[in-house]
C-alpha cells in the first residue's frame, strides 16, 4: 500500500545539522511523525572527533554518538539508517528510495552534507590512499596510522594539519604537501598559519609549501611532484576541500549555485522544502552576500532556525562564523571575518596564548585565538557588536574584554 502520511516531515540527512533540526521540532512543539533518512548504518555521531580523537585513542570513538540510541525513541524520531534517497518528486511530495518504495512528507528537511573532493591522479596505482569523511573512514585510517608509517597529507586545510597532529601522536612520519603558499589559508589569517605551521615543524612534522602533486610515483611508493620530486611514502591521506552534495535537490528542480539556494529562512525554491548545512548557499548578513559556510557551529545553530522556521515562525538565520582547530595543545579558534585592514596582537604569540583582533576602518570584524577559549568568547560579541575600540587598548592586557563585551 502506498505511504500517505499527512503529517509528516522527512529529514534527508543524519549528521549534525539532521539530529539538532529532529530535535529542534520536537521541542518546539512538533507532535506529528518524524524521520530521518541517512545512508550511514552508524548511530548519528559528530564529525570534529574524527581527525583527532578518535585517530589518536582506540575506544575514542564511542563518546562520538550525537544522541544515545534511546533519545531517538524518547523523541519519536524514526531513524532509517543505511537508507539512501534517489529521487525527490516535490509534485507527489514523496521522497524516492533506492529500493523503489517511497516516503510521503508534508514537509521536507534537506541536509545533505558534502563529499571529499576527489583527486583521481593519486587514486590509480599501489599506495593507499584515504579520504576522510565518515566514521568509519577515520577507523579505516586509525589502523594504518602505525609507529614509524611514513604519511603525507595532501591539503595543509584543517583536515591536513589535524590528521598531521594525530597521526604524528601516534608515532608517524608525517609531511604535509600543500599547493598554496600557506597552510590553513582559508580559515587563518597569515600571520597565524605561520603560527600553526612553525608549531607543526617544533613537534617534528615535515610541511612543504607552493608544491604540486601530480601522480603517484612509479619507481618507489610514493607521490611525483610536478618539479620532477618523488616523496617516498606509504600511506597519502588526501584532504583538499569538499562539494556539497546538490544532486538531489538539483534533480528535483531546486535552485543550485554552488550549493542548493536558500533564502534568510531556509526555504529553497519549493515553499515544502528547506535545506540546511554544509550544502546549502545562503544570504549572510555578516559577510553581505551569499555563502556556503563549511563549520560545526553553522550546521548547528542554522538546524534549528530552519526547524523553528518550518513550523511557522519567521526568523531569518543570523551567525557570525564560528571554527575551531584543535592540534596537539593548541586551540585554535577563529570569529568572524580576518580579512580586515589592521591586525592587533593582545598576549605574547611566545606563549602560545594569544589573539589577533582584526580590524576594518577601527571596527572590529574578527578575532583569532590559540588557547584563549574564555577571551575569544567576549571578541565574539564584541564582532556581533562591529566595536569600535582603540588598537592600543585592545593590544593592553590589562584592558578587560568581557567588560567591553557586555557595556
Ligand atoms: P580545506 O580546509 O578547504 O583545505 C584544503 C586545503 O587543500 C587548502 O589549503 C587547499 O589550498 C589545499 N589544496 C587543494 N588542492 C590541493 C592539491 N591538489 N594539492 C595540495 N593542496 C591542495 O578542506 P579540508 O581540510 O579538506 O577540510 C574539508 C572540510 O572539513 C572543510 O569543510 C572543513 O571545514 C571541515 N573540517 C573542519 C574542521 C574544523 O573546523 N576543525 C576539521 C576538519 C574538517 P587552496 O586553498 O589554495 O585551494
Amino acid at each position: 500500500m502506498a505511504d500517505t502520511s499527512t503529517d509528516r516531515i522527512v529529514i534527508v540527512g543524519s549528521g549534525l545539522a539532521g539530529v539538532t533540526a529532529a530535535g529542534t521540532l520536537r521541542e518546539a512543539g512538533f507532535a506529528g511523525e518524524l524521520r530521518l533518512i541517512g545512508e550511514e548504518l552508524d548511530l548519528p555521531y559528530d564529525r570534529p572527533p574524527l581527525s583527532k580523537s578518535v585517530l589518536v585513542h582506540e575506544g575514542a570513538e564511542e563518546q562520538a554518538a550525537l544522541r544515545p540510541l534511546g533519545w531517538y525513541e524518547d523523541h519519536r524520531i524514526e531513524r532509517m539508517p543505511g537508507t539512501r534517497v534517489v529521487r525527490i518528486d516535490p509534485g507527489e511530495r514523496r521522497a524516492v528510495l533506492e529500493n523503489g518504495s517511497s516516503v510521503a512528507y508534508r514537509k521536507l528537511l534537506l541536509v545533505p552534507g558534502a563529499h571529499p573532493r576527489r583527486l583521481p591522479a593519486l587514486e590509480s596505482g599501489s599506495l593507499p590512499h584515504v579520504y576522510l569523511r565518515t566514521l568509519r573512514d577515520a577507523l579505516r585510517l586509525r589502523e594504518q596510522l602505525q609507529p614509524g608509517r611514513r604519511v603525507v597529507l595532501l591539503g595543509g586545510g584543517v583536515i591536513g594539519m589535524e590528521v598531521a597532529a594525530s597521526a604524528l601522536q601516534r608515532g608517524c612520519d608525517v609531511q604535509v604537501l600543500e599547493c598554496a603558499p600557506r597552510v590553513m589559508g582559508r580559515a587563518l589569517c597569515a600571520s597565524l598559519c605561520e603560527h600553526v605551521a612553525s608549531y607543526h615543524r617544533e613537534k617534528g612534522v615535515k610541511i612543504e609549501l607552493g608544491v604540486e602533486v601530480t601522480g603517484q610515483a612509479l619507481s618507489v611508493p610514493g607521490v611525483s611532484l610536478r618539479d620532477g620530486r618523488v616523496i617516498p611514502t606509504d600511506l597519502v591521506v588526501i584532504g583538499i576541500g569538499i562539494i556539497p552534495n546538490v544532486e538531489l535537490a538539483a534533480s528535483a528542480g531546486l535552485r543550485c549555485d554552488d550549493g542548493i539556494v536558500v533564502d534568510e529562512f531556509g526555504a529553497t525554491s519549493n515553499a515544502d522544502i528547506y535545506a540546511a548545512g554544509d550544502a546549502v548557499k545562503y544570504p549572510d548578513a555578516f559577510h553581505g552576500r551569499a555563502i556556503r559556510s563549511e563549520n560545526w557551529m553553522h550546521a548547528q545553530n542554522q538546524a534549528v532556525r530552519v526547524a523553528r522556521n518550518m513550523l511557522g515562525e519567521r526568523e531569518p538565520y543570523r551567525q557570525v562564523p564560528h571554527m575551531w582547530s584543535d592540534q596537539f595543545d593548541l586551540k585554535i579558534q577563529v570569529s568572524g571575518s580576518h580579512d580586515g585592514d589592521q591586525d592587533v596582537v593582545r598576549g605574547d604569540p611566545k606563549t602560545n596564548r594569544f589573539m589577533i583582533v582584526h580590524l576594518r576602518d577601527g571596527r572590529i570584524i574578527g578575532a583569532s585565538g590559540i588557547n584563549q577559549a574564555r577571551d575569544m568568547k567576549f571578541a565574539g560579541t564584541l564582532v556581533e557588536m562591529h566595536a569600535c575600540i582603540d588598537a592600543s587598548r585592545l593590544a593592553d592586557l590589562q584592558f578587560n574584554l568581557k567588560k567591553a563585551a557586555t557595556l
